[in-house]
């Protein structure tokens, strides 16, 4: 797909759908990454008309003698007997159906050639007029049948009362990876005791955090439980269709020499090209996993993910995620706050949902070593990450919220 299409893709905040019939401003929803709309608010300015089977999606625009068949949560729609990838899938959230912006914008214009123009510029669909004497103008448009077609799909989605203990009114998974294990012991940790490596502090830290996050009413999935080893390509495959964060957690450490035993504190770490020489110190090393692996491909995922430019969705709120992290497990660390910081992690690259890597603190300084090995200080640090955490979820549901408010057509 060209690089302009995709940009034109990611800009609008809204569609205009102009018809004979009048206009529409349909409101695009970024909330799992990829720009969708609600596909309720295309029946009337499209006249789009939707039925379900099993999980096979079959969605008819007015007049339509075919129709385009998507199936929930994959990332093609079929057409006249060929599939053709999306930007994005289909999928439910707060007893709506989303459809992919991509197909709205780029196929129903080129596949119903004729019938629909896009304007990238201006966000804007036309449906063309195909002959003077189409009585579409008067005649009322079939009203659609997406109430009977959302009701089964609403049942596990609703939104709920909200959480006693964080507000939270929807449900989260947050996925959690302990850095390094087995064979991989991370950084060898100058500072542990009883020879203690980063592996070990990582899933100390790993498993006190999916405690405090159940306790706090989200749901969780470790990306390792015990001492082993999951390649770095495979952790990101925890964060799928039932993942709204991913965060890894890693301990730093300071290479041999003069400031070796002095740099302390915590940093988190979001995807991006690495901007100075301590991040692709970071990233380097904690890319170096790879060594131990044997699936890994590196030149592969990461070229191909940092071109995508859907990432820009996420990396905002990847940032987000990463400031507010940052802010809690700093008010606890006796070290410095070294402040949100940016690097080329494979680990985070191919999450595709907001992900952080947290550096809590350097095994090459005594103070930090100590509070990394010491089980109140892991306490404190599972704590203040999962803070960060509970308030960037709010932030996101309030926004979701806000998106919904002025949502109707017209
Ligand atoms: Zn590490």
């Amino acid at each position: 797909m060209n690089v302009f299409f995709l940009i034109a893709l990611l800009l609008p905040q809204q569609v205009l759908i102009a018809t004979p019939r009048g206009q529409s401003s349909i409101p695009v929803s970024n909330e799992r990454g990829t720009a969708a709309v609600a596909a309720v608010l295309l029946s009337q300015p499209l006249g789009l008309s939707m039925s379900l089977d099993a999980s096979t999606l079959r969605v008819t625009l007015s007049g339509g003698d075919s129709s385009f068949e998507f199936d929930l949560g994959s990332p093609f729609v079929r057409f006249a007997g060929t599939a053709y990838p999306m930007v994005g899938a289909p999928y439910v959230a707060r007893d709506t159906l989303f459809l992919p912006l991509h197909w709205l914008v780029d196929y129903v214009p080129h596949l119903l050639a004729g019938r629909y123009r896009w304007d990238a510029s201006l966000g804007r669909l036309d449906e063309l007029t195909v002959t003077a004497t189409a009585p579409a103008v008067a005649a009322p448009l079939p009203r659609p049948a997406t109430p009977a077609v959302a009701a089964p799909m609403i049942a596990s989605s609703g939104a709920s009362a909200p959480n006693p203990v964080t507000g939270l009114r929807l449900s989260h998974t947050i996925v959690v990876d302990p850095g390094h294990g087995g064979v991989d012991p991370g950084n060898p940790g100058m500072y542990f005791p009883h020879g203690l490596t980063e592996k070990d502090i990582t899933l100390g830290v790993g498993r006190l955090l999916r405690a405090e996050l159940l306790r706090r009413g989200l749901n969780v999935v470790l990306t390792r439980a015990s001492d082993t080893l999951i390649d770095l390509a495979n952790r990101p495959l925890f964060c799928r269709t039932d993942c709204d964060l991913f965060v890894s957690i890693h301990v730093n450490a300071m290479p041999a020499g003069k400031r070796q035993t002095q740099v302390n504190g915590v940093e988190t770490y979001f995807l991006s090209d690495a901007k100075t020489e301590d991040q692709k110190r970071v990233a380097q090393m904690e890319n170096d996993a790879l060594r131990f692996e044997t699936t890994a491909t590196m030149e592969g995922p990461l070229a191909y993910i940092l071109r995508d430019l859907q990432l820009n969705e996420y990396l905002r709120e990847s940032a987000r995620l990463a400031e507010l992290v940052q802010g809690n497990v700093a008010g606890i660390h006796p070290g410095e706050d070294r402040g949100v910081q940016q690097g080329p992690f494979m680990v985070l690259a191919a999450a595709r949902r907001p992900a952080i890597l947290v550096e809590t603190g350097f095994a090459t300084n005594r103070d930090d070593g100590a509070f990394l090995a010491s089980a109140s200080g892991q306490h404190k640090i599972a704590s203040a990450i999962a803070d960060g955490i509970v308030t960037y979820l709010l932030e996101f549901e309030r926004k979701l919220a806000v998106g919904n408010g002025g949502g109707q057509a017209r």
